[in-house]
């Protein structure tokens, strides 16, 4: 038995995630893009509906959201109102907005990510397992990325500190470099007496993220109403039967 596509929203569909989303999507059978909504709408092989007018959009079963924190409370209430699941990459959002996903999460499933990498989020859980089994070892984190990043250090190397250290590890120092036209590395040296370990990631170019949320978008919509991560979702079957 065949399972028809899910119904596929991205909102920001204009800017370049949502290039990425309405590129990469039409690879996969398991999702059928329905809506493309951005500040002027554009269409990418769905109907293309100027923000304004979302309200209008046609019916559909998940929401990818890649915009800016001022366009977030719209598609955030086009989810609750139409009862479907929202996967959002936006960052910045503010302590309200972020409430709003909590409050949101009551009536219908919703992911929030500040970085839709697999790989990333793999290592996340890697440095949560290993901090319990390497007491006292240090970390040290190099983060690079291109000359044009303006925060330092990333929101990655903090995540991935934070994870080490909210699971028993020690305070990991952060080292900066900016450098040409690096996508983002991020690598993390565990030391010990007499050994050390290193756990890396290296991204090659924005793709990923629109891939993670690809992947993320049928696992969520399949899931009861709640707040989730991507390791939440990440052993669950790509198409869910439904
Ligand atoms: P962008 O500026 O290229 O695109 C923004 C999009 O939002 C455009 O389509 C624009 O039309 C739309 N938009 C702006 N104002 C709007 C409004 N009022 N109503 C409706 N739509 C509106 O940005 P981008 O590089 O594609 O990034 C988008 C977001 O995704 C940013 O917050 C960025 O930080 C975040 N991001 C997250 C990840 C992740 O893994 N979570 C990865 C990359 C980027």
């Amino acid at each position: 038995m065949t399972n028809s596509p899910l119904r596929l929203l991205v909102h920001g569909a204009s800017g370049r995630m949502g290039g990425a989303l309405l590129r990469l999507v039409t690879a996969l059978p398991e999702l059928q893009l329905v809506a493309a909504v951005s500040r002027d709408g554009v269409a990418g092989g769905a109907v293309g509906l100027p923000a304004a007018r979302m309200d209008e959009a046609p019916d559909f079963d998940v929401a990818i959201d890649f915009s800016l924190p001022e366009a977030f409370p719209g598609v955030l209430a086009l989810c609750r109102s139409r009862g479907t699941a929202l996967v959002c990459g936006t960052t910045g959002l503010s302590d309200a907005q972020r409430d709003s996903l909590d409050s949101a999460a009551a009536h219908i499933p919703v992911l929030w990510a500040s970085n839709f990498s697999l790989g990333v989020a793999v290592m996340d859980m890697l440095l949560r397992h290993a901090a319990p089994l390497l007491p006292r070892w240090t970390a040290a984190m190099v983060e690079t990325h291109h000359v044009h990043k303006k925060d330092a250090p990333s929101g990655t190397a903090i995540t991935l500190a934070q994870a080490w250290q909210g699971a028993g590890g020690t305070a990991a120092e952060i080292t900066s470099v900016r450098e040409g036209e690096v996508v983002g590395e991020h690598r993390l040296r565990l030391s010990g007496p007499g050994e050390w370990l290193e756990v890396a990631h290296g991204a090659v170019d924005r793709d990923i993220f629109a891939r993670g949320a690809l992947a993320m978008a049928a696992r969520l919509q399949a899931q009861p109403p709640g707040r989730y991560a991507i390791a939440d979702l990440l052993a669950l079957s790509a198409c869910p039967s439904r």
